[in-house]
């Protein structure tokens, strides 16, 4: 191509586009940037939801935490009763040493060291005279290391004591830091996700907004097909697109759905309702405008089953009516074809 040709069309099309600023643009322009802010709520809402997935983690955490401190006083709590188990024998006997001590001391000191023989030939049974035999040697020998050594070890386990309680405290104040947080997490949760719904508030209200924008646009004809379309009813298929033999040679410009009288049949992609009558052989038929010269069409229904109206705006999925018999049909199915500029096409790209 010559330079100068090139420029020219380039000149050309600058002046065309430059001419084109129709009410349509505008109402694009605002659209753009109704989708601008909706991408960037979704961007909000993608961060929030990230923030929830943290404080939900930092949840399962401290809850663990909680557990485990909880099974550790506990434990602690089961030694330290064990170790006062102890205490009490020890100082039970500690107790009995201290009196038999003090009444043998006394006994001694009433009546001289050889009284002692005759109390201890006077004892009932053998483990009270061998309790009495070892007070006695106790208080004979002035030993009171025995006594000593019990009162040593009821101190002993006093400290033991000590130390676990002290431990015990310990567990209790982290337990006391760990509640605290989980409240703390438990409140930043709640305050997220109040904050994730209203987020997704707005973003259902821009949508809304996008939705109604696309339903102008669509009304007023000028828009694109949003595919892929959907399976118009939920019913195994029992003749498709092209050529069929049987009962003689036939071209075949449609899907048909075999399934029951009232099944529903929903619209295979958003658009507009451009046709809804009566059609001999196709019984009543709905035609639905998707953009872009793509139709649907929906067959063998009938009148009193169909749902929606010429001229009405239909979104992908939605029920337009339901199975019926009507027309040149042998059994209650659906005839669902595609066009394309007024061309009945294979329906399967489109799906
Ligand atoms: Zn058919």
């Amino acid at each position: 191509m010559k330079k100068r040709n090139f420029i020219a069309i380039i000149a050309t099309v600058c002046f065309l586009s430059s001419t084109f600023p129709s009410s349509l643009s505008y109402a694009n322009e605002g659209k753009e940037k109704i989708e601008d802010e909706l991408q960037e709520i979704q961007g909000d809402k993608d961060k929030k939801q990230e923030d929830i997935k943290s404080i939900e983690s930092n949840l399962d955490k401290q809850k663990k935490q909680l557990q485990e401190t909880e099974q550790q006083i506990h434990d602690k709590q089961k030694e330290i009763d064990s170790q006062e188990e102890k205490l009490k024998k020890r100082q039970k006997q500690v107790e009995k040493y201290r009196k038999v001590l003090h009444g043998r001391l006394a006994d001694i000191y009433k009546r001289g060291e050889m009284a002692d023989l005759a109390t201890l030939l006077e004892a009932d049974s053998f483990s009270e005279f061998l309790s009495t035999y070892e007070t006695i040697l106790l208080v004979l020998d002035k030993d009171e290391n025995l006594f000593e050594k019990e009162r040593k070890q009821e101190e002993a386990i006093v400290k033991i004591k000590k130390k676990l309680e002290e431990e015990q405290t310990e567990y209790k104040k982290m337990q006391a830091e760990g509640k605290k947080s989980f409240e703390e997490y438990k409140d930043k949760l709640t305050k997220s996700k109040s904050e994730l719904a209203s987020i997704e508030k707005k973003e259902n209200n821009i949508e809304a907004d996008l939705q109604k924008i696309r339903i102008q646009e669509i009304k007023s004809g000028n828009f694109k097909f949003k595919g892929p379309m959907q399976k118009p009813a939920n019913a195994p298929i029992s003749s498709n697109y092209g050529w069929r033999t049987n009962p003689y040679p036939q071209m075949h410009a449609g899907i048909d759905y075999n399934g029951d009288t009232g099944d529903p049949i929903y619209a295979a992609a958003e658009g507009i309702v451009v046709r809804s009558e009566p059609a001999s052989g196709y019984g009543y038929v709905v035609q639905i405008d998707h953009g872009e010269g793509i139709v649907s069409l929906y067959a063998h229904m009938w009148s009193w089953d169909v749902t929606v109206k010429k001229g009405e705006y239909v979104k992908k999925g939605q029920v337009i009516g339901k199975m019926g018999n009507n027309g040149q049909s042998t059994g209650s199915h659906l005839h669902f074809e595609v066009q394309k500029n007024n061309q009945r096409v294979n329906p399967a790209p489109y799906m």
